[in-house]
């Protein structure tokens, strides 16, 4: 994939595909240890995404990541909604009016959007959120970027990352979100926000090989 808007806008749509057909595990997840939206929530946001691509595409990667994100903002309620939609627009306004994103100014857009959902949310790595996907995926990928790695090589180090900070969190206790509300009780289950980070990531991945 070449880093320009059409192929950032290609990679957004492939997570949206993805959303798509995960919908129904979101939901599962977070019937378990939430109210039961995050699948539909996604979706519903993502499809608008789609939609928004559609009628006006944008010609930057960082004009479609502030797509994505106001699109998100204003279409998915929840506290998935406003956390990505933060995370996407701190990427967006990293990457300013760049034509192509290289590894450099995909480390600034990956660590920006990790600041915007902690920003926002006030979640720190083992309150069993989506920043237990988060942080080790931006440290992955800088590890990757150090190791010389290109583009998809870095987003496929830190899609690898978010699964397994993802799976850590069946072992903690929620302290951010609705699932926190029942402590103890939530042990055992995967954090649907972070499974969800790392479907978007794997997205990437897939996308720039
Ligand atoms: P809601 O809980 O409002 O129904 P969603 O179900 O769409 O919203 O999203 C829930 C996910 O949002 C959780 O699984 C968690 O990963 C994430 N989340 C909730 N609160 C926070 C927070 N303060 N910081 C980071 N992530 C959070
Ligand atoms: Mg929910
Ligand atoms: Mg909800």
């Amino acid at each position: 994939m070449a880093c320009t808007a059409e192929g950032v806008a290609a990679a957004v749509r492939a997570a949206a595909a993805v959303i798509a057909e995960h919908r129904a595990e979101l939901i599962e997840l977070d019937r378990a240890i939430g109210d039961g939206d995050h699948g539909e929530n996604m979706n519903r946001g993502f499809a608008a995404v789609v939609a928004a691509l559609d009628a006006a595409p944008p010609d930057t990667p960082g004009g479609v990541l502030k797509l994505v994100a106001t699109t998100l903002i204003s279409k998915v309620g929840g506290a998935a909604g406003p956390l990505y939609g933060t995370a996407f627009l701190r990427a967006s306004a990293k990457l300013g009016a760049v034509d192509s994103l290289d590894v450099p100014a995909l480390l600034d857009a990956l660590r920006a959007g990790l600041e915007g959902v902690q920003a926002r949310g006030k979640a720190v790595g083992g309150d069993a959120t989506m920043v237990d996907a988060l942080i080790p995926a931006v440290a992955a990928a800088e590890k990757a970027a150090g190791d010389g790695g290109d583009v998809a090589a870095v987003l496929t180090a830190a899609a690898d990352a978010a699964d397994t900070g993802a799976q850590s969190t069946v072992d903690l206790v929620p302290r951010k979100g609705r699932a926190s509300y029942l402590g103890e009780r939530a042990v055992g289950h995967l954090d649907p926000g972070a499974r969800s980070s790392a479907l978007l990531l794997r997205a990437f991945a897939e996308a720039a090989r």
